[in-house]
């Protein structure tokens, strides 16, 4: 397969969708980034490289840093971890307050924010002031990249203007479902969002979930297979929030969407799939995003279906 080419065919075929969808402009930071970028990353299991458009552009990952912190507190607790957060699809906005209170405080699945606010809380009871450093150390293992940091200006932006992460915490906390102080779990949650990555370095990092939970390029072990099992199928019926519905139905493969534009994408035993592109749907997930990884799939057969 070409897959060179197939990028190509793909690139020339979302240019008419840069007119559409809008940027993250809650969150200020992000609301003066250029909207006309497009990259896209393809990792095959054995390092081979496939890259086309800004794929040396870093941005902000968002919401793709519940996938690393879930893993990490999934290999903490196990299914204990289930009693404070669920796994089953939400329907509802990312930063939807109504499910929450119906649901007593405890989030539907841990790639909404309420439920990745929870995962960043179990992180910090065990790893107190280190927990930050924890989730970057281990986003660094898994990309094999020890140049990954954060992006200041986006977190400060967050940590200002985030009210509505602040209104879901609070809520979480008087369910006694938030066991840390609301300024230290909030401060490390909006951190993980701000970590900055470009399309490889991402396809790099997700990797190991193409692979039942190794690295292939470095033979990490991030993971056991039958927890990766688990964080692909989350990822496949929650990745994408209210549209992943949408998502599985058009594309046919686990991902995770975040509003700074980026989606990552696994292809189980053959690639990891990163993509880029600034402007929304309405659901908050990358519009061209999602339309090149639709294409993807299609030109190539490569769904899980
Ligand atoms: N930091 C963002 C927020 O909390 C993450 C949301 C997202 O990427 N969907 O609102």
């Amino acid at each position: 397969m070409n897959y060179q080419n197939i990028l190509q065919e793909i690139e020339e075929e979302i240019q008419p969708l840069y007119k559409k969808g809008q940027i993250a402009n809650y969150i200020p930071a992000l609301a003066k980034i250029n909207p006309k970028q497009f990259a896209m990353s393809i990792k095959l299991l054995d390092g081979t490289t496939y890259n086309i458009g800004n794929t040396n552009t870093k941005f902000s990952i968002q919401s793709i840093s519940k996938v690393f912190t879930f893993t990490l507190a999934l290999e903490l607790y196990g299914r204990k971890l289930y009693k404070r957060v669920g796994h089953e699809p939400s329907g509802d906005p990312f930063n939807s307050l109504v499910q929450l209170e119906y649901e007593n405080g405890i989030p539907r699945n841990p790639f909404i924010n309420a439920g990745a606010i929870v995962t960043t809380d179990t992180l910090l009871s065990k790893y107190k002031d280190k927990s930050f450093d924890n989730i970057l150390d281990f986003i660094r293992i898994a990309a094999n990249d020890s140049t990954i940091s954060f992006d200041k200006e986006v977190y400060n932006s967050e940590l200002e203007h985030g009210f509505m992460n602040l209104a879901l915490i609070n809520m979480m906390k008087s369910y006694k479902n938030i066991n840390n102080e609301i300024s230290d779990v909030i401060q490390t949650y909006f951190k993980q969002c701000s970590i900055e990555m470009n399309t490889e370095q991402l396809a790099n990092s997700i990797l190991f979930l193409a692979n039942h939970g190794i690295n292939p390029l470095t033979n990490e072990i991030l993971i056991n297979e039958a927890k990766a099992k688990r964080i692909n199928s989350l990822m496949l019926t929650c990745g994408h929030y209210d549209a992943s519905g949408d998502f599985a139905y058009k594309v046919g493969l686990p991902g995770k969407s975040g509003v700074g534009g980026g989606i990552v994408a696994i292809v189980p035993n053959k690639m990891s799939i990163c993509v880029y592109s600034p402007n929304l749907n309405k659901q908050g997930n990358s519009l061209i995003g999602t339309k090149a990884l639709e294409l993807f799939t299609s030109k190539t057969g490569l769904s899980i279906f």
